[in-house]
């Protein structure tokens, strides 16, 4: 098959309703789909929690939760544990008590202001969603997922280089979030008011903008929060997405660490291809055994790990 054929049989599944296209790529053949029976489970057993506006908000906190809880677990044990600090990108520089409060109190003020209200205004004023009968086939879950990580990428590295280029911007909304030069999980969500209504306000309308299935939408949901507490967790692990995607186009933690020291740099959440294009790409130099980065920041007032 040609790659031409490859491009436009991608077009159709996105653009002709992700959910109901069930036909293999290029091949024309139905694609039994293996997420069926899990879809018939779930809606037999669980419809009226699926149709709860307050789902996508509850698997999303929870994640973000349960990912935090684990990292933070690491970020406590790593100091006397070696084989574990061996994988941090500054194995000399441990996460301390104060840093991990300090986060935590934002992200339980930011849920409690803004993101409990907005799950009550939704329960309150969202009716429920309406489950389809047949779940997504397994490509176009993928792919679903695929291109909303995609656009998201796109809506976000615009902002972000704005909210870098223009001062009032930065010092107003971005600054908060750079106030750690090297992030541990916590920062993920340090964020202000604003910045953390775009992020949702993204993760909501991508899925609904390329017809997701609500599966695909939930798993999509999932996985950003799994990449962007990845991007900041602090270590870099063999099994991280950046170094099984080819080619370097996933950043991973190493390029975001870089972000924070060198605000310049790297300005996409997940993908590189941005920044090659916009000459802001910079690929660290195994920031764990290369301390030029920070001693050249030295002067700088900033909260980052002792
Ligand atoms: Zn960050
Ligand atoms: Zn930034």
């Amino acid at each position: 098959m040609s790659a031409g054929g490859l491009f436009s049989d991608v077009a159709v599944i996105w653009i002709s309703h992700l959910d109901v296209v069930n036909t293999t790529l290029g091949l024309g053949l139905p694609e039994p789909s293996v997420l069926q029976p899990v879809w018939d489970y779930l809606l037999q057993y669980h419809q009226a929690e699926l149709r709860s506006p307050l789902f996508p908000v509850v698997i999303s906190v929870s994640t973000y939760l349960l990912l935090v809880t684990l990292y933070t677990l690491l970020d406590v044990l790593a100091p006397s544990w070696p084989t574990l600090n061996r994988y941090k990108l500054h194995p000399d520089r441990p996460v301390t008590w104060d840093n991990i409060w300090t986060t935590l109190g934002l992200t339980v003020y930011n849920h409690l202001v803004y993101v409990f209200p907005a799950t009550v205004g939704q329960w309150l004023w969202r009716p429920p969603i309406p489950l389809p009968r047949k779940a997504p086939t397994l490509t176009s879950f993928l792919l679903g997922i695929l291109g909303c990580t995609v656009v998201f990428d796109f809506q976000y590295y615009l902002w972000h280089l704005l909210h870098h280029r223009v001062p009032w911007l930065y010092r107003t909304f971005h600054a908060m979030h750079h106030q750690y030069l090297q992030p541990f999980s916590l920062v993920t969500q340090y964020l202000s008011a604003w910045e953390l209504i775009s992020v949702g306000f993204w993760t909501t309308v991508d899925p609904l903008l390329l017809q997701c299935h609500c599966l695909t939408t939930w798993g999509f949901m999932m996985f950003t929060i799994c990449v962007s507490t990845e991007d900041h967790c602090g270590y870099d692990f063999p099994w991280s997405l950046h170094r099984l995607v080819p080619f370097g186009l996933w950043g991973g933690p190493p390029k975001h660490d870089a972000h924070h020291q060198m605000p310049g740099t790297n300005f996409a959440p997940f993908f590189s291809h941005w920044d090659w294009l916009g000459g802001t790409n910079m690929v660290p130099t195994i920031p764990s055994r290369d301390t030029s980065v920070t001693k050249g920041l030295q002067g700088r007032k900033d909260k980052g790990t002792v």
